[in-house]
């Protein structure tokens, strides 16, 4: 297995530098008072296709060779991965195709097509979308690039606690949403090199504790796919790579409620005026329902996206 490092998670940064946005830190003194603590609120609902994805997906296919870049990129996702991987493949120079069920958010699939990628679609329940992707692959010589267990997707990810970090000084706590984990992988491993006494921990849906169970029983644990309005979290189960770093590094994984999320949402645009998707509420709500005691602290908080689908809100175009 590739050992992931701070020097990987800085390559990534070098990479990113001029391409990635250096996404704003923000702060709530309305937070901060509720809490007794320092509250830092890292913003990728303001990154470049709306997530941290990009983070990842660029320096991943930034270190294509020129064999693989002229075979293309492909990816199976429907959600900000696929968006990520469609703006990265434009910004290089390359080809990506995506493949997504057809039932798939309109709005989703526009804006990957939007960056220039190729949409394949597929039915949910006759087809499966790995062989597919398989297909691409063997058919157009693209290389499939998966949305966390990569060491170049986690060191891309990691950036963004480095960042955090950079801008704050030491804080006593992290906190970071987990899908698959790349996220909170690539996070630690940054936050251990630049606060090694900062606590780090994951985020889940109630619905959807699998990295919560692994962590505590000690090996993965795979569940049904989840339903919970956290979509970007909706992961059966966390990665080989992204499980050891997370046993390594990270202290615990506490979980929220959707309603929870719905709160955290409602708060976000109503009180800090930032439109913040539900899984990317994730870390927020555990800070405010205090599921980990964090008073007189300096507190980390990843906003992990910002693409929500307004419809939910019954705003229709
Ligand atoms: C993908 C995604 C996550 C989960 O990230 P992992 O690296 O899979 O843990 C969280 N929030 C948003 C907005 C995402 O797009």
């Amino acid at each position: 297995m590739p050992e992931i490092t701070y020097a990987n998670v800085a390559e990534a940064a070098r990479r990113l530098a001029g391409v990635a946005l250096r996404t704003p830190v923000l702060t709530s003194r309305q937070v901060d008072e509720r809490l007794g603590a320092r509250v830092y609120f890292k913003c990728e609902n303001f990154q470049r296709a709306g997530a941290f994805k990009f983070r990842g997906a660029y320096n991943t296919l930034s270190r294509f060779t020129a064999e693989q870049k002229s075979g293309g990129a492909v990816a199976f996702s429907s959600g900000n991965h696929a968006q990520a991987v469609a703006l990265a493949a434009r910004l290089l120079g390359m080809s990506a195709t995506i493949v997504m069920p057809r039932d798939a958010p309109p709005v989703k699939r526009a804006a990957t097509e939007g960056y220039g990628a190729e949409v394949i679609t597929y039915e949910r329940e006759r087809e499966d979308r790995e062989s597919i992707a398989r297909r691409i692959v063997a058919e157009r010589g693209a290389t499939l690039v998966v949305p966390f267990d990569n060491a170049d997707v986690i060191a891309g990810q990691g950036t963004v606690a480095r960042e955090l970090l950079e801008e704050t000084g030491p804080l006593d706590f992290l906190f970071v949403c987990v899908g698959g984990g790349g996220l909170l992988a690539g996070c630690a491993i940054a936050t251990q090199e630049l606060a090694p006494n900062c606590l780090i921990y994951g985020v889940e849906p109630e619905a959807g504790n699998d990295a919560q169970q692994s962590l505590r029983s000690g090996h993965i644990v795979r569940i049904p796919v989840p339903r919970t309005i956290a979509d970007g979290a909706q992961t059966p189960c966390v990665g080989n790579l992204t499980f050891p770093i997370m046993q390594r590094l990270v202290r615990d994984i506490v979980t929220v409620s959707d309603e929870q999320l719905r709160a955290q949402l409602r708060f976000f645009a109503e009180r800090m005026k930032i439109i913040v998707e539900p899984t990317g509420c994730l870390a927020a709500a555990a800070v405010m329902n205090q599921l980990v005691a964090v008073r007189g602290g300096r507190v980390g908080v990843i906003v992990s996206g910002g693409n929500v689908d307004l419809a939910q809100f019954g705003l229709t175009a």
